[in-house]
């Protein structure tokens, strides 16, 4: 099936506009159509209304504000990849977009259609996991804020109800961090076979226990004893994302938690990849069988923290 079902076509001129169109039952938000299109040609869509929200100027930005990176659900992936701010606070975000699609999908396809389409191989929902995005959503009785990382329920699932949509995405922007986004895929402009993002906030130099910590770091591994002015620093926090491996919620928590208090070397970060590696669930598919996937999970996590820390700016 190759020819989408009857559907009537609204244009919201207003967020407000979008809002009470979308109260109506069977109504669909059409951003960037890129993902939403095709699967009303293929019928596993089948809106009785799209409601057009391309000329919501409101909903296209990016900006700095109050310690927050603030992306509107309307900014495209090609905005996102030419923001400088972004990629000065979050170099993760221009990683990953380059990695995005071809240059036409990056004009249309829309950072919140990204999100809100749950496609477990959507590059954005792991990225803004790793970053600890807050996602902003707008209904009629007015906005919530909801983590990124409990915004997906599952495959193609979100936690956006009828008549709501999603407005904005914030990032808290914090000092001493890094950030990396690693993916291979078979071609060109593919999606991922596997992929994982990485945020690292490391403690100063000199203060081993972490920052108002005051305990000695945790044993890297087999880096063996190396000394005091060379030690590297230790991880405060660490956010990993990982695409298209079944990672709940896309991410690697356990991962996440090993790292935490441990000195950033290439150790902990190799250790750090093999527990992503174990604790996800991929599926053998046409992009390679799960052993292969697990192998790239180890792999790319590794180099997305190395990068991350490479990047820290304190
Ligand atoms: C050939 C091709 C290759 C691609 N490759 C990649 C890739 O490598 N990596 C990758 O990550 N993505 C890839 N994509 C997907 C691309 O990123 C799409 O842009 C994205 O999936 C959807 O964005 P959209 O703006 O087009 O959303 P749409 O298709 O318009 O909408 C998608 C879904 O989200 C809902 N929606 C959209 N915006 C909102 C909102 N603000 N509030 C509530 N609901 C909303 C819609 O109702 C729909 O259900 C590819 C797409 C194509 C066509």
């Amino acid at each position: 099936m190759q020819v989408p079902s009857h559907v009537e076509y609204e244009r919201a001129t207003s967020v407000e506009h979008a809002l009470s169109l979308l109260s109506k039952p069977e109504t669909r938000v059409l951003a960037g159509g890129h993902s939403l299109i095709p699967m009303m040609k293929l019928r596993l869509a089948q809106p009785e209304v799209l409601v057009d929200i391309n000329g919501l100027d409101e909903l296209a930005f990016i900006a700095l504000h109050g310690g927050q990176l603030r992306i509107g659900a309307l900014a495209r992936h090609a905005d996102l990849l030419s923001s400088a701010v972004a990629g000065e606070c979050f170099p993760i975000f221009h990683d990953a977009e380059r990695e995005v699609a071809d240059p036409i999908v990056r004009l249309w396809g829309t950072v919140g259609g990204s999100l809100c389409q749950a496609d477990p191989s959507e590059d954005l929902s792991a990225v803004f996991a790793a970053v600890r995005a807050i996602a902003v959503i707008r209904g009629q009785d007015g906005e919530r804020m909801v983590p990124v990382r409990d915004f997906h329920l599952g495959p193609y699932q979100t936690v956006i109800r009828p008549g709501e949509l999603l407005a904005e995405i914030r990032v808290p922007v914090l000092p001493g961090t890094g950030s990396a986004y690693q993916k291979v895929a078979r071609r060109v402009g593919d999606w991922s076979v596997a992929a994982a993002g990485a945020v690292l906030r490391l403690a100063p130099q000199g203060s081993r226990g972490g920052r108002g910590g005051g305990q000695p770091p945790r044993a890297g591994g087999s880096g063996g004893v190396v000394p005091p002015e060379t030690t590297p620093p230790v991880i405060e926090s660490a956010g990993i994302g990982l695409t298209a491996v079944g990672a709940e919620h896309f991410v690697a928590a356990e991962a996440e938690d090993f790292l935490v208090g441990r000195v950033a070397d290439h150790d902990s970060f190799a250790a750090a990849g093999a527990i992503a590696a174990e604790h996800c669930q991929p599926a053998a598919d046409q992009r390679g069988p799960e052993d292969f996937k697990r192998h790239l999970v180890a792999e790319l996590t590794a180099r997305a923290l190395r990068r991350a820390a490479a990047r820290v700016i304190p």
